[in-house]
This record gives structure tokens, sequence and C-alpha cells, in this order.
């Protein structure tokens, strides 16, 4: 493709060097949270760190700002300075009012940071959680189990983490069988950051481990679970009892887990007005498969991203298998809250196949069930 046929928004897109710098500092910051530990970094630093403090320095040179003077307050300014008032150009759309990459209160990356680093790749192949998905299928396909699928994306979704006596069940578990090498490669063992006086402690909302911050709280990844309130423990865990504790790794908790909780709670919502629901029909082609009494068919796909430009960016037209009348791409109503231009924002960058694909929150789309249910009632009885 050349360049005066590109879409407008992706010809935009490559012209703001921002985008490749913020790139760069979300795969830094990641970089170094998974090395030491974003509070106790040492010499000689991770080449994505470096390289992101290079050019950090030399986009404030060129904008004439005071540039950060070392790796250590290159950290603090992610977690301190909003992505706005950041001395580097961005598409209007990019960021919003309060992004950061680091967390203020627990100095983690935040899923913005992961979403960064993740999702601004040029090809969606490339993406680590799209990859282990697809294997996934194909080894599922190729045993012929589409029940395997369904597990193995159940258990990604209601079990992110596993003590030894747990990996030791799913992985004699026979219906996972096409799927157990790769549980293997995925679920890697907690590093101690997560521990707290011997023990780790769940999420009892978000089913992942929390991270100790100061005097004895915790703090969630999740921003949805954050903007309910602090994280309700669930589950503790002390390796002494139970063995060598595993997580599944960060980009299938960021753009499987979480999304997936929405996904049930919407499963659960949407069962209650008595409709049909299948999760994940037809090897994944979509999320949910509802069903109205009438027949009437909606496809819908949950997508639980912060940044609703890389979202417009990544629309695509719902498969057409299995059929259905009517296809939504639904957020969490959240997002729509943190952020007011959300749905405008994702509605100006996706691509011009996909500008029919309606965005709604979960809210709205429930109110659409069951206005629809309603009238359905109505009409029988007229
Ligand atoms: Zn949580």
């Amino acid at each position: 493709m050349t360049a005066d046929t590109l879409p407008d928004a992706a010809a935009d897109w490559a012209a703001h060097q921002g985008i490749p710098l913020v790139r760069t500092l979300a795969g830094a910051m990641l970089a170094l949270d998974a090395q030491t530990g974003l509070d106790a970094f040492t010499l000689p630093y991770p080449p994505e760190a470096q390289r992101a403090l290079d050019r950090t320095v030399l986009a404030c040179l060129l904008r004439e700002a005071t540039p950060p003077a070392s790796l250590t307050e290159l950290v603090s300014w992610c977690k301190d300075v909003p992505l706005t008032d950041w001395p580097v150009d961005l598409p209007a759309d990019a960021i919003g009012p309060e992004d950061r990459l680091l967390d203020p209160d627990s100095g983690r990356p935040t899923e913005l940071c992961h979403e960064w680093a993740e999702r601004t790749r040029d090809s969606a192949l490339a993406f680590r959680d799209r990859e282990i998905i697809h294997t996934a299928l194909r080894l599922c396909r190729a045993f012929g189990e589409e029940e395997a699928y369904t597990a193995f994306r159940g258990l990604l979704v209601n079990r992110p983490v596993l003590t030894a006596p747990e990996s030791f069940e799913v992985l004699n578990d026979l219906v996972l069988e096409p799927v157990h090498e790769l549980i293997r490669r995925i679920y890697l063992p907690v590093s101690d950051s997560y521990r707290y006086d011997g023990e780790y402690v769940c999420c009892a909302r978000c089913l992942t481990l929390l991270t100790p911050v100061h005097d004895g709280e915790w703090w969630c990844e999740r921003d949805r679970c954050r903007r309910q309130g602090p994280a309700p423990l669930g589950r503790r865990l002390r390796p002494e009892e139970m063995g060598e504790v595993h997580q599944v790794e960060r980009p299938v908790r960021q753009f499987v887990t979480g999304p997936g909780r929405a996904e049930a709670a919407l499963e659960q919502e949407l069962s209650a007005l008595g409709l049909a629901v299948r999760m994940w029909p037809g090897y994944d082609a979509y999320d949910l498969l509802v069903t109205f009494p009438d027949g009437h068919r909606w496809a819908i796909d949950v997508k639980d991203w912060a940044n609703p430009l890389f979202l417009g960016r990544s629309a695509r037209l719902v498969p057409q298998e299995p059929p259905y009348d009517e296809a939504f791409w639904i957020v969490p109503h959240h997002r729509v809250a943190a952020r007011r231009d959300y749905v405008s924002v994702y509605e100006r960058n996706r691509p011009s196949q996909a500008r029919d694909l309606p965005l709604l929150s979960d809210t709205d789309l429930i109110g659409r069930a069951r206005a629809r249910v309603r009238k359905q009632k109505g009409d029988t009885r007229a």
C-alpha cells in the first residue's frame, strides 16, 4: 500500500513521532518490571530501558525541554507525569488526560502501559496473547476437540492462578490434553514481588494475584476493579503448604482473563433475561452468541481496552459463522465513564471496512436486550 492509499487515520498515525517513543517507553517499563522490579534496578540496564532513556532525552532536546537526568528520573516521570504533559508529539486521540504508564500508588505498569507495548505493533499476529490463542485453536482443531478449546478459554478466565496440586490436576485433565504443553509454557512461576508476610493473595473479583503495597495493603492490576474500591482479598496461598504458585502470563491476563471476566458477567446477565447464550462459539469466532426466544441472534465481542484509539484501529467485522442477525462490540461501562470521548474516539479511528460495527457499553447492551424481550412479550400478548 502506498502512502496516498492509506486511510487518513493511518497516515496521521505514522506522522507522529511520539507514537514509537511511547511504545519504547512502555516496553522499557515492562522490561524493568520483569527484570528487577521498578524500584530496584541496577546496572547494566536492559537494552530497552537504555533505548527509552536515549530517545526521551532526544525528544526533550528537540522540544527544548529539560530531559530526565537518569533512568530513575525517567521512571518517576512515567509514574508522576501524565502523558499529556510530556514533551512529545502525539495525535489528539491517542491519550486521555490522566493516562500514565506506571500506577502512581503501586509503581507497577498500568493496563495502558501493556496496551502501548502490545497493541501498537504493526501486525496483529505479533500480539503475544493472539499467538497463544491461535496456537490453542490450531492444537484443538487438530484433535477435533472444540470442547478442549472452550475448556482452555475457561481455564484462562476462571483459574489464572494455580497452586502446585492444581497444576497437577489441570495437567492430568484429559479434556485439556491437546493444550497441556501450551499450559505449561504460559503459566509461569510467580516472583517474590507478589509475596507479603510469606503469602500470595488473589483478588476475589479478578482472581489474579494482588501486589503488596505499603502497610500491608494490596493493589489489583485491573483498572475496572480498582474503580470499584479496595480489592476484596480472596484466596491466600502459602508456598510452604501449596508448593510453587504459577500465574498465567501478563499479556494473557490483560487481553484474555480480564475481558473474560466481563464476558462471564455478561453471560450471566443475559441468561437471567431468559436468553440462550453460547460462549466462544465456532472455535471462538466471537465471544457470545445470544439467541432470543423468537430466534433473533446477536453476535457479541467484548473488548476491555483502556485506550479507545487502539480499539478503533483494531476494529474489524465479526465473522459470519456461526450466523447471526446483528453484531456488536461491547466495552465495560467503566471505560466509557472514565473517558467521555471513548466511543467517538473509537468511531473516528475505525477502518472503513468496520464502519458499521457499533460499540456499546455492557449496560447499554443489557438495556437493549431487556427492551427487546419486553417488546416481544408485548407482541405475543397483542
Ligand atoms: Zn481485582
